[in-house]
């Protein structure tokens, strides 16, 4: 019997990639064409990465895009209709004119606005109107429209199509990400062979430095291993590309993590940054890739100052207990202290703030194109030289 955690819901993994097994390829072929015939459904990117989650069973229990009632019970009460868990809606909007030669039982395919590749199809069992300042002051906590998560809501099509999906592609993800994008089922497998029960999900979107170093091995020093998980999903301006992330990523690991102690992989999702909802939504799909933990920082999933630094620590213990099988691990920033002489926390350092090491991204790509020295005590050289070809290469 495995000891790995359960997925949330508490039944099997439910990936909505159509078919398995040596035919799984020509079954997809066949619902391609038959999908071709079929009325078409743009997808946003959020709505594609959503799509994909969904396609490797990263947002097991869900069926497909929520209708009406999970979409209110995920914003008021971050509960579907039946009662589960859900902490932000996944929804599929349209425009009016496409949504009315639409009728309710039928299937459709959902294309890619970016690409014209199709990606599912659907049964559409609902057709609904939201209210969208209401998903923003509920998930987002604001309605300010620079926000980027509220943005994106705000942009949204007039009526959301929901109903159950059968996803036909996984797009370029496979081949552009190979090694790096492990699916729930995948990741489990990994973590049963190395006969890990105690996993940890570190997330990230940037290259780690030593303060992300430092979080993540405290995590391995109380969890059997650790998975470094980037987004690999659209990223904002002026962040660093999956491939020279993973690559600096590599170098960390293969010169400062003890062997077999470490798992990196990446996931298609588009970042909300809904900060303390987005954590509980972070926490409920690593609970499906099969982790126990999830590292959560300062102003985690945050962006700007919508949110206090510590809100996304909070909002674990507002929740029922056995809403998730997953915890937080909650760490507060870390950096290197000059008379400490190594990373520490405020919890850890009793020195003034004058004695921390901190770099801005904005003053390190500054650091890089100025070619300053980065200095050791932030990043590892391995991981500097990595960054440093990057940099150069794009200048
Ligand atoms: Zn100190």
């Amino acid at each position: 019997m495995s000891k790995l955690v359960p997925p949330h819901g508490g039944g099997e993994l439910e990936p909505k990639l159509l078919g398995s097994g040596p035919n799984a390829e020509e079954e997809r072929s066949e619902a391609l064409k038959r999908a071709a015939e079929q009325k078409a459904v743009p997808l946003s990117s959020r709505e594609t990465s959503d799509l994909l989650m969904l396609a490797m069973g990263a947002y097991t229990p869900l069926e497909g895009f929520m209708g009406q009632d999970d979409w209110h019970g995920s914003c008021l009460e971050m509960k579907l209709n039946d009662g589960t868990f859900w902490p932000i809606p996944i929804t599929l909007s349209c425009d009016e004119d496409i949504a009315k030669g639409i009728s309710s039982g039928e299937e459709v395919s959902l294309v890619d606005e970016e690409t014209g590749q199709i990606m599912a199809v659907m049964n559409v069992v609902e057709k609904y109107i939201i209210d969208r300042k209401l998903e923003c002051t509920e998930v987002f906590q604001t309605t300010d429209p620079a926000h980027p998560g509220v943005t994106k809501v705000m942009a949204q099509g007039k009526i959301n199509l929901a109903g159950p999906v059968r996803v036909l592609t996984e797009g370029r993800f496979p081949r552009d990400f190979k090694s790096l994008y492990l699916r729930p089922i995948d990741t489990r497998s990994l973590f049963a062979e190395r006969n890990w029960s105690r996993v940890a999900a570190f997330q990230t979107r940037n290259p780690m430095h030593r303060s992300h170093e430092y979080l993540a091995k405290i995590a391995i020093e109380i969890c059997d291993g650790l998975l470094i998980h980037q987004v690999l999903g659209k990223l904002k301006k002026g962040d660093i590309p999956a491939d020279v992330r993973a690559n600096a990523i590599d170098a960390l690991v293969k010169n400062y993590f003890a062997s077999d102690t470490v798992i990196q992989a990446g996931y298609p999702i588009e970042m909300r940054y809904a900060g303390p909802r987005e954590a509980l939504l972070h926490a409920l799909f690593r609970q499906n890739f099969g982790c126990t933990h999830l590292v959560v920082g300062r102003d985690h999933a945050g962006v700007g100052d919508y949110y206090g630094p510590l809100d996304a620590h909070h909002i674990f213990d507002s929740i029922d207990s056995g809403s998730l099988k997953i915890e937080p691990l909650k760490i507060d920033i870390t950096f290197y202290c000059n008379i400490c002489q190594g990373a520490a926390t405020s919890r850890t350092c009793p020195h003034d703030e004058t004695e921390r090491l901190a770099i801005s991204g904005t003053r390190l790509r500054e650091m890089f194109a100025n070619k300053e020295p980065i200095p050791t005590t932030f990043s590892r050289p391995e991981v500097i030289e990595v960054l440093r070809a990057h940099y150069e290469y794009t200048s």
